[in-house]
């Protein structure tokens, strides 16, 4: 028993989900890549999971390098959302402006106004379908506690804010 394709993709369409970036940089080169397909694993240790196409270059220079970044957006980012996920688009012109990019602790490129940024190591790629499932351990996180959310949401981005009682207060 099963499901048409185009059955699970439309099922999966309403299933909103943040937006990130994931990057890597490492003796296979630099890359990144548009990724909603995001959880949390476990937090003992600090885990999350990122489904990746196979079919993408990002796959296997995730897998070789061993490390990763998931750069959580925010809704500035959208531009550039579309942009890593522009298929084909050159690895330079994705990161054309280096002064939005800089390193945490393993030297995978972190967006500088990320909403979030995970600093990982890959544990292991499981590979199931077309896709990879990718294990990472998060090994260090910044967070910008003003940032709003970008959402992907029945095939569009649609923009969050938190609980006025939530949000921090503006700096100096
Ligand atoms: C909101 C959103 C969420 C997404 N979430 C995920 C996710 O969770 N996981 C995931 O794997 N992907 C996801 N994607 C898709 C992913 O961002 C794109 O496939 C991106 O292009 C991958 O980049 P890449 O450089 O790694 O691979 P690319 O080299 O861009 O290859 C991606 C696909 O495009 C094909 N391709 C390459 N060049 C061309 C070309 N010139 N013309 C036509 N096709 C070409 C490749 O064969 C491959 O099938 C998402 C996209 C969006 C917009």
């Amino acid at each position: 028993m099963s499901v048409e394709k185009d059955q699970f993709r439309a099922a999966m369409a309403r299933m909103g989900a943040a937006v990130s970036i994931i990057t890597s940089d490492g003796p296979a080169g630099r890359h990144g890549m548009t990724v909603s397909a995001v959880c949390s694993v476990t937090d003992q240790p600090a885990t999350l999971l990122a489904c990746i196409n196979r079919s993408s270059r990002g796959y296997g220079t995730l897998k070789s390098n061993g490390i990763v970044c998931v750069n959580i957006l925010a809704p500035q980012h959208e531009g550039l959302c579309r942009l890593f996920a522009t298929p084909g688009a050159p690895t330079v012109e994705r990161f054309a402006d280096e002064t939005e990019w800089d390193t945490l602790k393993t030297g995978a490129p972190v967006l500088r106004d990320a909403a979030v940024a995970l600093d990982c190591t890959v544990d292991a790629i499981n590979d199931v379908g077309t896709h990879g499932v990718l294990f990472a351990r998060v090994q260090a996180i910044r967070m910008n506690e003003r940032a709003d959310g970008l959402i992907y949401f029945a095939r569009a981005f649609h923009h969050l804010s938190p609980p006025a009682a939530l949000r921090a207060p503006a700096a100096d």
